[in-house]
């Protein structure tokens, strides 16, 4: 799927979590998706016993220093926590993953300060004669790359993409 990180990163990213496996003599190496959307930069989730990381590629491409690898550790530590505790209650950062974090070598960050806007995809601006319209990335697409032409429903006038226009 399309990230928005280049092949060398996400390369490094998935390298990274096979280090800190490899550190903590653990194994295996869950699968490692990119495909986290929303506020969250990482996840370490289980389902039916099968683990499996994700990131979100938005965090990484805002603040790559600041999650890399920080933040792929942070996730590793939650899958070391369970193969180590099990599924029994303990708390999410609590001194279990503390622990594995230290060990890793990372400060125990719970929270990151990248501001995600959370969205699935990019809105593209466009303005008619009477107002702004947000236009998804395949409508987007088709007027840029395949000349469609939207008009505007109250006004009839022809949608422009606006560049200068901030999305949010
Ligand atoms: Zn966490
Ligand atoms: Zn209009």
């Amino acid at each position: 799927m399309k990230t928005g990180l280049n092949q060398n990163q996400q390369n490094e990213i998935r390298a990274a979590a096979i280090g800190f496996y490899s550190i903590m003599r653990s194994a295996p190496v869950p699968e490692v998706r990119l495909d986290l959307r929303g506020r969250a930069a990482g996840q370490w989730r289980i389902r039916d016993g099968i683990e499996l990381l994700r990131f979100n590629p938005e965090a990484f491409l805002l603040d790559w220093d600041a999650h890399f690898p920080a933040t792929v550790a942070h996730e590793v530590a939650h899958s070391l926590v369970y193969r180590r505790h099990g599924p029994r209650r303990v708390r999410p950062h609590g001194p279990e993953w503390k622990e594995i974090m230290a060990a890793l070598g990372f400060p125990p960050v719970v929270t990151h300060r990248t501001p995600l806007t959370g969205r699935r995809s990019r809105v593209y601006i466009y303005k008619c004669k009477c107002r702004a319209h947000r236009l998804g990335p395949r409508r987007h697409y088709l007027v840029t790359r395949r000349g469609y032409r939207y008009s505007c429903a109250d006004c009839g006038s022809r949608l422009h993409f606006d560049d200068h226009a901030e999305w949010k």
